[in-house]
């Protein structure tokens, strides 16, 4: 500090004391700083001014839920959606099946699951013994990913909110994940599909079984050996909780 700053400030604290006495000076409290606590990031705010809930967050229903988002804009792909992909079912569903993102048909219709790959889901589902309509069906991103690529990380991380909120809306005791995809993004796990598929997982109280996509069994038929295992090992699964 140079001299005649130093001068400066002594002249102008001298001049404050003059004015305000010794209580400008002495905390009333002493102020424990250790427990204050630092914001980690250069954006986080401090715990003094805690962050209003958004709207949507609030939503008593799925039907509210969804008037809310359906034009969301937080990610780049809302640029080439046709319709925002809610997700569809019974709202009290103990079975909530998760997929990776709409594709061509379901951006088209607005419902999860109406292609060829939706096709083969209500056979593997009726093979289980579960109607389309028993349980509810969502994805990891809500707008289709142009040219039907894999959703990117901060997509995934944008839109998972809104299904973790149809999670707590819906209560589902069973997950069924349909594909890599939709397990990371769920489970944050980074292991294969192959290990992926030996664990019973959990996920907020519920149990969670990953399978194969069935886009990737239309691609890839001698895959649906295992996936029946792994079908029949859900059905078991749900007999036993419900
Ligand atoms: N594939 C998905 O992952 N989800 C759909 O809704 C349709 C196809």
């Amino acid at each position: 500090m140079t001299k005649p700053l130093k001068n400066e400030i002594i002249k102008s604290l001298t001049l404050q004391k003059e004015i305000f006495g010794d209580e400008l000076f002495i905390p009333k409290k002493k102020i424990n700083t250790s427990v204050v606590k630092e914001p980690t990031t250069l954006f986080e705010e401090p715990a003094l001014f805690p962050e209003e809930k958004e709207e949507w967050e609030k939503a008593a229903s799925l039907n509210e839920f969804e008037k809310l988002i359906s034009n969301c804009i937080k990610c780049r792909l809302h640029q080439g959606r046709n319709k925002f992909v809610f997700g569809t079912g019974n709202p009290n569903a103990d079975v909530l099946v998760i997929g990776e993102g709409p594709g061509a048909e379901e951006d088209k219709q607005g419902l999860p699951f109406v292609g060829r790959a939706g096709k083969l889901l209500t056979d593997m589902l009726k093979a289980i013994k579960f109607e389309r309509e028993e349980v509810y069906i969502g994805n990891v991103v809500k707008c289709r990913p142009p040219e039907n690529r894999t959703p990117m990380q901060d997509e995934m991380d944008t839109c998972l909110p809104y299904l973790k909120k149809q999670f707590g809306l819906i209560q589902p005791k069973l997950i069924l994940c349909l594909g890599l995809t939709a397990a990371k993004g769920l489970l944050k796990k980074r292991e294969s599909l192959g290990e992926l598929r030996k664990s019973v997982f959990e996920y907020e109280g519920a149990k969670v079984i990953v399978t194969y996509h069935p886009a990737a069994l239309l691609r890839n038929p001698h895959w649906k050996k295992d996936c029946w295992e792994d079908l029949k090992k859900f059905r078991k699964l749900y007999e036993e909780l419900i």
